[in-house]
């Protein structure tokens, strides 16, 4: 059985760029009928919620726009769409505001009342404006309460799975639902969708990100044949906690600004081994921590769960309690003492700078998708800064409300959609069923084991090769592997495979772009290629399926705004 339903704005997702999508969209026309569908409950999934360390935004004396755009652009190793770099550091400001001001968000604050900005590595000024070490919890739940106050529809635990294209192939009809809590099919026709549901790389061994996030929101953009930038380029975070194999815990993010603030990194040996390697220590980029992290480990200079110690005790329990309250708990609840003592971490993978390329306002190239938050590539390049996640989720969401709100009033009719790619994507979400039942959970740690070991912090042409090949039995394998056929009502074991499908496809498109980028630059590290190549002719990945197999692209980055070699820093203030 499948039910109709039809909408103007379908928003996939309900993190930062989802809601900031919904209020813009409903700002700009209110008799726009709206309707946000997530995979979990309002306010509480996605990674929104998560944000520790805080939101970057040049509101202080003495940092500048083009001081922030500079960072961006060199944190991101050259790679990063200008343009996008751009409008995420202006925009910033605007919407750091509309949240202090409209959405009613409390931000800490220095002794004068200006709002405070923490220390981030890899930037050049103090910018991280945030609430204690918890920014996102008010950051999400603020938004999720000026949703609820206006007339938008909410579709909670209601699982995208795939975008069905119009009858005649030129734009989009709308999306395939799965009502979690019923197990019912729904297509939602709608005259614009919104992909915003925060990617998140959980096919790693060690991950941080949210657990209803597993890319399904590039996999099915990947089946659409939309092309997909930067895939190689997946952001381990140098601090994920070491608790065990026993907790879910484990993986989960130490924040930046406590290596930001002066903690050290211990290998098992004893030795502080940052200084050696870069004159800012432990304070230099998540990439080139996270690498160095590798190396003691390959080296077996490992904690006894085989990772390293993050220290803080030398800046004094008492101030490490006080200014890291929520991570000091966190870390408590495990059994570790942060402020106190030493801390297992390991590298985990946290954000994927890749997504689907599209254009500054969040257009795609197939009419009526857009794309925002971390679905979306172009923004980061090689590289995120820390505490820039969040405002691209919130500029670009906002951008992308008010984008997709002027684009109805120019495409007011509705389409049509092809039903036999519903037919087929309806008959490829009850694959499972038709199979003989098999352990997902095996097939889920050999994922984890095949990303972490060969495409992961550091990678070389013959692991990614063996990789793909894992990659690729895996595939088959989980083709071949069912789940029951019992009730549909919060199956678990079927959004399980489903969520596995997703991750192995992109994962496929990782490594293939991966392979494909033959030099080293941020977070993309090849021991065969350790060189950042020329900046001036750099180019970006391009990944996009053709009759079910990926091709790998190249495309010039284009020097907008500053050329490798240059710095707004030294020109006049720039007016873009
Ligand atoms: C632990 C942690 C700490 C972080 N700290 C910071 C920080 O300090 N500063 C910073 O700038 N960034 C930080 N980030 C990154 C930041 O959280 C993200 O960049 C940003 O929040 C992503 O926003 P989003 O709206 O794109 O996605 P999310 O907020 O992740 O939202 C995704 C939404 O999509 C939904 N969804 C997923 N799949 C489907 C589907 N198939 N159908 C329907 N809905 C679906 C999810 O349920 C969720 O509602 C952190 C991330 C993590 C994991």
């Amino acid at each position: 059985m499948l039910e109709r339903l039809r909408t103007d704005i379908l928003i996939l997702g309900s993190g930062g760029a989802g809601l900031f999508a919904a209020l813009h969209a409903q700002q700009a026309n209110p008799s726009l009928a709206i309707t946000i569908a997530s995979k979990g409950l309002l306010g509480k999934c996605g990674c929104t919620r998560m944000v520790q360390g805080g939101y970057n935004v040049a509101l202080h004396p003495g940092d500048s726009i083009e001081r922030h755009f500079m960072d961006t652009i060199e944190g991101g190793k050259w790679l990063p769409n200008q343009r996008m770099a751009w409008t995420l550091v202006s925009k910033a400001i605007e919407r750091v505001r509309e949240l202090e001001n409209e959405v009613g968000c409390f931000f800490d604050r220095n002794p004068d009342g200006t709002l405070h900005g923490k220390a981030f590595a890899g930037q050049t000024f103090d910018r991280t404006v945030h609430k204690g070490d918890l920014t996102g919890i008010e950051i999400i739940n603020r938004l999720m309460e000026q949703v609820w106050a206006r007339p938008i529809q909410r579709l909670e635990e209601h699982r995208a799975v795939a975008l069905i294209p119009s009858a005649d192939g030129h734009s989009l009809a709308g999306a395939l639902l799965i009502d979690v809590r019923s197990g019912a099919f729904r297509f939602m026709a709608a005259k614009a969708v919104l992909l915003a549901t925060g990617g998140g790389p959980t096919m790693y061994r060690y991950h941080t990100p949210s657990a209803d996030k597993s890319m399904d929101g590039l996999a099915m953009a990947l089946r659409l044949g939309l092309p997909l930038r930067d895939m190689e380029m997946v952001q381990f975070h140098p601090t994920g906690l070491l608790a065990g194999p026993d907790t879910r815990m484990t993986g989960t993010v130490l924040e930046e600004g406590l290596r930001g603030a002066g903690g050290h990194l211990i290998n098992g040996a004893g030795e502080r081994f940052m200084q050696a390697r870069d004159p800012r220590a432990e304070r230099a980029t998540r990439d080139f921590v996270s690498r160095c992290i590798y190396e003691e480990m390959r080296a077996g200079r490992t904690t006894p769960h085989g990772g390293v110690y993050l220290k803080m005790a030398h800046l004094g329990p008492k101030q490490v309690a006080k200014q890291f309250k929520g991570m000091v708990e966190r870390c408590a609840d495990c059994g570790s003492d942060l402020a106190g003592g030493l801390v297992e971490v390991v590298p985990t993978a946290h954000y994927h700078m890749g997504g689907v390329l599209c254009e500054v306002d969040t257009a795609t190239e197939l009419a009526g998708l857009f794309v925002a938050g971390e679905d979306a590539g172009g923004a980061h390049g090689a590289n995120r800064l820390g505490g820039n996640g969040v405002a691209n989720s919130t500029v670009f969401g906002g951008i992308s409300g008010e984008t997709m709100a002027a684009w109805l009033a120019r495409n007011p009719g509705e389409r049509a959609a092809d039903e036999a790619v519903l037919r087929f994507e309806l008959a490829r979400a009850q694959h499972p069923f038709a199979q003989p039942r098999g352990d997902l959970n095996r097939l889920r740690e050999r994922l984890l084991d095949a990303m972490w070991d060969d495409i992961g912090v550091i990678r070389d042409a013959v692991g990614l090769r063996r990789g793909l090949t894992n990659l690729e039995t895996l595939e088959r394998e989980l083709l071949a592997t069912g789940v029951v056929d019992g009730e549909r009502a919060f199956n678990l074991a079927w959004h399980d495979w489903l969520n596995l499908r997703s991750l192995i496809e992109v994962s496929k498109a990782i490594a293939s772009a991966a392979l494909k980028r033959e030099n080293s630059r941020g977070a993309h590290f090849r021991e065969d290629f350790p060189d950042e190549g020329d900046l001036a002719s750099s180019s970006f990945t391009v990944v996009r399926q053709q009759a079910g197999r990926l091709e790998v692209s190249a495309r010039p980055v284009e020097f907008s705004i500053v050329k490798p070699g240059e710095s707004l820093l030294m020109r006049a203030p720039c007016t873009h």
